[in-house]
């Protein structure tokens, strides 16, 4: 086995073991391996050892991969970072899965442009959870009125919310993130998604019912540089 493989497999293990001992279905727990910065053979080598969920931040980025690897096919990218107007194109073409939405404009240009031979594009949230100046993301406040907004959107399907809680923040983040999801299912049953956590934080995500982890350094290892960021 490669490192990626071995690095997957070591990660499927433990979140199995996280989810016994939380007494949750493994299969609850999907796990999104965050390719960001990494080269396309990285990409591979996860596919080949089964992983099909791929996470990456910069709609350029993910172009050029997704032109690349159109030869595997059950592939789905999950577009997780800061979404322009200008580029949201792309993303309505290449991604099966918005993680990151936090404006009614940008959804509604998702809607209008994922073309209408694919199935609708599955959107979550952003809520800037730890009310960070710096981050992207909505309050608490502004979730009703835009979910409801993003739900009648044609192309779109709201499935959730995602978080990405400041450092040190985390457990009161995910604690918080719970309880605004069950509410948000009240008036969305389908909005079942919780994508939080990330490598060094994940167990914790999984305490509080994230169904959605997104994991970069675990799975790839250290990024050599980041952009954006
Ligand atoms: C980079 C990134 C990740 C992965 O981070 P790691 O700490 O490498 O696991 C997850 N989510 C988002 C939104 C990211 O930008």
């Amino acid at each position: 086995m490669n490192n990626i493989a071995e690095q997957l497999s070591a990660a499927y293990h433990n979140i199995a073991e996280n989810c016994r001992q939380l007494q949750r279905d493994p299969q609850s727990v999907q796990l999104i391996a965050v390719s960001k910065t990494k080269p396309v053979s990285a990409i591979t080598a996860a596919y080949q050892a089964g992983q099909r969920q791929f996470g990456e931040n910069y709609p350029q980025e993910l172009l050029s991969k997704a032109e690349q690897l159109t030869a595997l096919p059950e592939l789905e990218w999950h577009f997780i970072g800061p979404l322009q107007s200008n580029k949201t194109r792309l993303v309505a073409e290449h991604a099966s899965w918005v993680h990151s939405i936090d404006r009614l404009k940008i959804a509604e240009r998702l809607s209008a442009q994922r073309p209408a031979s694919q199935k609708p594009l599955q959107v979550l949230l952003q809520i800037n959870i730890s009310d960070e100046d710096s981050k992207a993301g909505i309050s608490a406040a502004q979730l009703p009125e835009l979910a409801t907004a993003v739900a009648k959107l044609p192309q779109l399907q709201l499935r959730g919310l995602m978080a990405i809680p400041a450092p040190g923040d985390s457990e009161r983040a995910f604690a918080a993130m719970q309880q605004l999801s069950k509410k948000l299912r009240q008036q969305h049953p389908g909005a079942t998604e919780l994508s939080m956590g990330m490598s060094d934080d994940w167990p914790l995500a999984l305490q509080y019912g994230a169904t959605m982890i997104r994991l970069g350094t675990a799975i790839f290892g250290a990024r050599t540089y980041e952009r954006n960021e």
